[in-house]
């Protein structure tokens, strides 16, 4: 069983239509759209608590929203014949039955899904289990049980994967393994959708980001644009600071000197600043682009700022 991106007519896609969910008087998600697109990882980024599990959940037809919907390969979850092969999950790796054998457990979801034995070995040495596999999951570790999960969500060998916090619990090699899993997934024409609270984790792992707060989407960009959003200033260090400082005024940019006789540029890139100290012969030692940090730029996007949001939006557009 081998999923070829573009084979036969299906588009693998997840859609998100003017989703609400409230549990009571929390509003977990508000009018929620987006598009999940294949060929590249997209990450679900927000704090905890914006509502990334109960989309995730609603998508997987596990939670019944209030108004909107989802879909997966344009149907519900619900109209899915033999959802395992359309669509894989990793949502709580610790809810699986303890006292049962790692392959009885996936192979309890390969029948209902007519999925064969060979498939389940197949999944198990895959995710490094294969020698484990007759195991009790009551004694595997979380990073163990993670990799079960993962398992359970390639079995059906389908288009379209949902990883809830992945990394949650993984030693760095095990956050690594997944890492990579993920982007040949993609790579391979599949959609990823993988959610985290950290910043740092996506910007390692997705192509292209959804920023959730409060369950709103707060933004849609790729992870180049977002990263580059940040970016503060150019650090030039040169022996002549006062008269390449006036060269870069003269052109409109900003300067700043900094304690030990370099400058802060805003408002002009790094290849202008180059081309202009070459113009007059002025020697540059250092030309470093610097951005905000990686949590402060989280921070930033998650704030209630309605007005930084739209300001986001316009300049990543
Ligand atoms: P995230 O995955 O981004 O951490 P969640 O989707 O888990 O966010 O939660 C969004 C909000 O909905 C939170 O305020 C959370 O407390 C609430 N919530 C989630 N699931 C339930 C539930 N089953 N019952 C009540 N409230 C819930």
């Amino acid at each position: 069983m081998c999923f070829r991106a573009g084979s036969g007519s299906v588009v693998h896609m997840i859609e998100v239509a003017e989703l609400t969910k409230r549990y009571g008087a929390t509003l977990a998600v508000d009018r929620l759209s987006f598009t999940v697109r294949p060929g590249r990882v997209t990450g679900f980024l927000g704090p905890n608590g914006a509502g990334k599990s109960t989309t995730m959940r609603t998508i997987l037809g596990l939670d019944t929203p209030n108004s909107g919907r989802t879909l997966v390969n344009g149907k519900r979850y619900a109209q899915i014949r033999w959802p395992l092969h359309e669509v894989g999950a990793l949502l709580d790796a610790a809810a699986v039955h303890g006292g049962r054998r790692a392959a009885d457990h996936l192979y309890c979801l390969a029948r209902a899904n007519r999925i064969g034995r060979a498939r389940v070995s197949e999944v198990l040495e895959q995710v490094g289990l294969g020698g484990v596999a007759r195991k009790r999951i009551g004694g595997y570790s979380l990073g163990m049980k993670q990799r079960l999960g993962v398992a359970g969500a390639l079995l059906g060998d389908p288009g379209v994967l949902l990883f809830d916090e992945p990394v949650n619990g993984l030693d760095p090699e095990g956050i690594r393994w997944i890492r990579e899993l993920m982007r040949s997934l993609a790579g391979e024409g599949r959609t990823v959708l993988v959610s985290s609270h950290l910043m740092s984790e996506m910007a390692l792992t997705a192509d292209h980001v959804l920023v959730l707060g409060r369950g709103r989407l707060v933004t849609e960009t790729s992870m180049a644009d977002l990263l580059a959003h940040f970016r503060r200033d150019v650090f030039v260090r040169t022996p002549k600071p006062a008269e390449l400082g006036a060269a870069l005024a003269a052109a409109g940019a900003t300067v700043l000197g900094e304690p030990d006789g370099a400058l802060s540029v805003t408002g002009c890139d790094p290849v202008k600043i180059g081309d202009i100290a070459a113009k007059r012969g002025i020697s540059v030692h250092e030309l470093t682009p610097r951005s905000a940090s990686l949590e402060e730029a989280y921070l930033e996007i998650t704030d209630e700022s309605v007005q930084y949001r739209a300001g986001l939006e316009e300049s990543v557009r």
